[in-house]
């Protein structure tokens, strides 16, 4: 593709009425039914993964006391004013306006992450070594301040939603769960067709635990790599000062590079939240703390995936999977037929019943960038088919409906 002729994503995402911003509410996207229907796509195949991979999820306050991230040192390193503060006060303190009371400060905080309220979970009650490593997963939604003329689509939002995970898990475990990780985070990228790099921050002058903790950790994470045969490069002192980290950076067909996947490991929070558990002689013990995130970011990574495909979604993710073009309005009864059958099998089928000529309906199917059109005149009348063609003007012949509605399946099943 000429690179003049792409397109970003906030202009397919207004062509295809996928999301758009609006000034009411700066930086944070409105998604229309179109671009839900790709985001609980995506939530649905996140979810798999990480059910398949032994995680549970949960679900965590947006509104939370900021004392927490005083506690979480979020406060102090991540910054107060990166984050939204309001003063929410319980009824008896309030003046008699309803009103904060006077002269006092933001109490409340939009979360911005959702890490130490992980460890409110799970320090919900005593836990015991039978139960590690926790994988708790959370699709949370987090809140950032980004300055107004940083904010960009989706590639830069102020409201975030992250498909986050907190491993809580002893120090012997470490390994088999960065491993587990690493294994995810391909499935996730060759699903894609994304090239993919990992790089290995390590232990930066300012740290948090041990010397020892930290050697061992880095070569864990090192052999988890290794053992995956990755390529990976080393960024010397680049982790952050509560633990080593991979960062995983992406190459999208049109050969832009992004940073998307993260894996951290946190000897600072289970400290800061004194988190226990009792190991097998009775004895308690302080778990190891491990983040990750595939997607990043769902907005950001709908973003790429926009760019990527140009608006041209594979059927799993596509709004519309098929798009029924009868000829004459004499072909529509059995049009709505079809439409009706593929739509009980779950398939995302619409009709297009207007009196245009076929060649505009296939261009306006083709303009919405439909994975598959199916075009019903006198002969598919006559033997129950549908002409099936596809987005990039391959013709797959006449199908019974049943043999659509495989082919489709077929493609759905396989995320192609
Ligand atoms: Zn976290």
């Amino acid at each position: 593709m000429d690179k003049t002729d792409i397109k970003d994503h906030k202009q397919i995402g207004q062509e295809l009425e996928l999301f758009f911003t609006d000034d009411i509410a700066p930086g944070s996207p409105f998604w229309l039914p179109k671009g839900m229907i790709i985001f609980k796509e995506l939530e649905k195949y996140i979810r798999e993964l990480t059910e398949k991979a032994g995680y549970l999820e949960t679900s965590t306050p947006i509104m939370v006391k900021n004392e927490l991230f005083k506690q979480s040192g979020h406060w102090e390193k991540f910054g107060e004013h990166n984050m939204y503060n309001l003063p929410i006060y319980d009824e008896e303190e309030t003046n008699e306006m309803g009103g904060s009371p006077v002269g006092t400060l933001p109490n409340y905080t939009l979360k911005p992450m959702n890490c130490p309220e992980s460890t409110i979970l799970y320090s919900f009650r005593p836990r015991s070594y039978r139960e590690l490593p926790l994988r708790l997963a959370e699709i949370g939604r987090l809140h950032r301040r980004e300055k107004s003329g940083e904010v960009n689509g989706l590639l830069r939002v102020r409201q975030i939603t992250m498909d986050d995970a907190h491993i809580f898990a002893t120090d012997e475990q470490i390994f088999d769960e960065i491993y587990a990780i690493l294994d995810m985070m391909m499935k996730f990228y060759d699903k894609f067709g994304f090239k993919y790099e990992f790089r290995l921050a390590t232990r930066p002058e300012q740290f948090a635990g041990t010397v020892e903790n930290w050697n061992k950790a880095e070569k864990d994470l090192e052999k988890a790599l290794k053992d995956k045969k990755l390529k990976y490069s080393l960024k010397p002192q680049d982790g952050a000062f509560y633990g080593p980290k991979i960062d995983v950076h992406i190459k999208d067909s049109l050969g832009r590079e992004w940073q998307l996947s993260t894996v951290q490991l946190d000897f600072h929070m289970p400290e800061a939240f004194k988190l226990e558990y009792i190991d097998k002689n009775g004895q308690a013990k302080r778990p190891v703390m491990i983040h990750r995130a595939i997607f990043g970011s769902f907005e950001r990574f709908i973003a790429i995936l926009t760019e990527q495909y140009q608006g041209g979604f594979p059927a799993w993710l596509a709004p519309v999977q098929i798009a029924l073009l009868p000829i004459t309005d004499n072909h529509n009864k059995f049009a709505e037929k079809v439409n009706k059958e593929l739509r009980e099998t779950g398939i995302r089928s619409e009709i297009d019943t207007r009196s245009e000529r076929l060649q505009a309906k296939i261009r306006d199917a083709a303009l919405q960038k439909v994975p598959f059109m199916g075009i019903i005149g006198d002969k598919e009348l006559e033997t129950s088919t549908v002409s099936v063609r596809l987005r990039d003007g391959e013709d797959l012949g006449s199908l019974k409906v049943s043999a659509l509605v495989n082919k489709l399946q077929e493609n759905i099943d396989k995320k192609i």
